[in-house]
């Protein structure tokens, strides 16, 4: 591969596996034992929200249990020390996942576009706000005091965060990697198709190969947390 100056890497769940964090399509399309319908969708806090903000509480609380790994902390390592080592090029870390392993392992620039496990958005005010605790006793909103926040995580049927920035940030890179992630949920899964039209590099990272694996120049079939520190520690010579 030619050497890329700016870099745009998408992330999905198979990066946190090793941390324990369970994939989401791995067992058999259920997550944690329940239907994506059930608990990730605005119809299912329409029509439950008890059920589904106890699914959120438990996973918020597992996160923060959970430690980064190797992969993580590769993806760091590149995305603080690639300016200098490029003459001034740019690392972005669009991630999928909700968790915030990636900016405990020591990233910077990190896009969380499916939301974050670690924040709420009040439905009354508009705001969002910084939150480990629980969210089934319906706390008030810190801002506005309303009993109205929800979980702030983009789920099936609403648009993920800040598009826009991602699609300008492909259209000033030079490569794109995708790691861990099964290309099964769009719009992610059409970044490889955007980068490729753009005249972008294309490298897969995965344990197996995605749905659109066809898509990529090339692809690294291994677990994340060898694969990953091994491809940056390339990059990084
Ligand atoms: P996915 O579960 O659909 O696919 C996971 C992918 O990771 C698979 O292709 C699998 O082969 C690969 N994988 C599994 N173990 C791996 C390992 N050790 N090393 C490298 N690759 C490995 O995940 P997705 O594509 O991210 O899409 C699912 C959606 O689920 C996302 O929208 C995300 O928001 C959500 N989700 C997030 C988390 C999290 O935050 N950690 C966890 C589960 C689901």
């Amino acid at each position: 591969m030619r050497r890329p100056r700016n870099i745009v890497i998408l992330t999905g769940a198979g990066i946190s596996a090793e941390s324990g964090i369970d994939t989401f399509r791995g067992a058999g399309g259920l997550w944690e034992n329940h239907r994506v319908e059930d608990v990730a969708t605005p119809d299912a806090f329409a029509r439950d929200p008890e059920l589904v903000l106890r699914f959120y509480d438990m996973r918020r609380e597992a996160i923060q249990t959970r430690e980064p790994n190797a992969a993580h902390i590769a993806l760091a390592r590149l995305d603080r020390e690639w300016a200098a080592r490029s003459g001034g090029g740019e690392v972005l870390i669009v991630t999928q996942n909700v968790d915030d392993l990636h900016e405990r392992g020591g990233a910077l620039n990190v896009l969380h576009m499916h939301g974050e496990h670690l924040s709420v958005w009040c439905g009354a005010c508009d705001e969002r706000h910084r939150w480990v605790g629980a969210l089934l006793h319906r706390p008030p909103c810190p801002a506005c005091g309303e009993a109205a926040l929800r979980p702030d995580i983009v789920w099936f049927g609403e648009v993920p965060y800040r598009m826009d920035d991602i699609y300008q940030a492909l259209a000033a890179a030079d490569l794109f990697v995708s790691i861990g992630t099964s290309g099964a949920v769009y719009p992610a899964a059409g970044f490889v198709r955007t980068a490729r039209e753009l005249g972008l590099q294309t490298l897969e990272l995965n344990l197996e190969r995605s749905q659109g694996s066809a898509w990529f120049e090339e692809t690294r079939l291994g677990p994340a947390t060898q694969i990953v520190p091994e491809w940056v520690e390339e990059l990084l010579r």
